[in-house]
């Protein structure tokens, strides 16, 4: 099945509106989609209709920041509730130090001599509480001091570099936590993305079962094919289901599309066949 259970709208750091997704989607071939907006369930309400209009089945999503081992890790929720009232509180907490972290990550690169990049970044942002690194990359880029996004993410904004604020997201239990509580399916986004040491890599892992996480993503746009297989591997070593999803943000920007992906490896168990009774289809 031609499943693809992650993307971003304006409503985190996309470029297109969810309804401009669902169609995307739907003319790519998606046969099951979920739109994954870091820390925010904003989007869902109109994902979901746009997705219904369509005839397209359609799956809750978001997709968590975690700080795990210093690091920050990406945990996307599928399946849940996007009204339960722990996990909207708990995304709200999670993206309540964004304005004041970007307002320093300016600061950090007036230092260098790049002024006005917070208004600047301001002007890409659809949702005045989710600022991100992306929206400071836009305007980067736009301005002419990176001639591309992957250029910005060499240079600035990583750690070690001019631009760079240290934060503190969720914990992995609470971000587990609040998508299980939800009735939803927890999954590890984009693990080769981490650059953990292999005891790092297992605890992460381990800990995330503890936790009751379910899933690791398999096939993602972040992912190389070599990846993919890696992480087969570790799907299969874990015990967990397989994810596949683009990690779509923008036309101009995304490596892959929506829909584009190659298939799940074989011999894996896909993380819709346990979601099953949470798709959402017109009837
Ligand atoms: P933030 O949540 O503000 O830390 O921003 C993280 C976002 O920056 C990710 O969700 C990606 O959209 C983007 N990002 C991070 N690293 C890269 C990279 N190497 N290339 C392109 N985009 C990146
Ligand atoms: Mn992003
Ligand atoms: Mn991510
Ligand atoms: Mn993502």
């Amino acid at each position: 099945m031609n499943a693809d259970l992650h993307c971003h709208s304006v409503v985190s750091d996309g470029t297109l509106q969810p309804e401009a997704l669902a169609a995307r989607a739907k003319a790519n071939g998606v046969e099951l989609w979920a739109l994954t907006d870091h820390d925010e369930v904003g989007g869902q309400q109109r994902a979901r209709a746009a997705a219904r209009e369509i005839g397209l089945p359609y799956l809750t999503g978001t997709e968590i920041s975690v700080t795990f081992a210093g690091v920050t890790v990406h945990i996307v929720g599928l399946g849940f509730d996007a009204d339960d009232e722990a996990l909207r509180q708990g995304l709200a907490a999670t993206r309540g130090g964004r304005d004041e972290r970007a307002r320093e990550m300016a600061a950090e690169l007036a230092k260098v001599g790049i002024l006005g990049a917070y208004e600047g970044a301001l002007r890409y942002v659809g949702n005045p509480d989710l600022i991100s690194r992306t929206h400071f990359a836009r305007h980067l880029v736009e301005t002419g001091v990176c001639t591309d996004t992957s250029d910005v993410f060499r240079r600035f904004l990583v750690e070690g570099k001019p631009g760079f604020v240290p934060h503190r997201w969720a914990t992995l239990r609470n971000a587990v936590q609040w998508i299980v509580g939800a009735g939803g399916l927890a999954i590890i986004a984009h693990p080769a993305r981490y650059k953990f040491t292999p005891n790092e890599e297992y605890a992460l892992f381990t800990e995330f079962k503890a936790h009751g996480g379910r899933g690791v993503e398999v096939v993602t746009g972040s992912h190389t094919s070599a990846e993919a297989v890696r992480y087969a591997g570790a799907a299969r070593e874990f015990d967990l289901l397989a994810s596949r999803g683009s990690d779509f943000h923008s036309p101009d920007e995304s490596r892959i599309d929506l829909g584009g992906l190659p298939p799940l490896p074989v011999g894996l168990t896909p993380v819709w066949e346990a979601l099953e009774a949470r798709i959402q289809r017109a009837t």
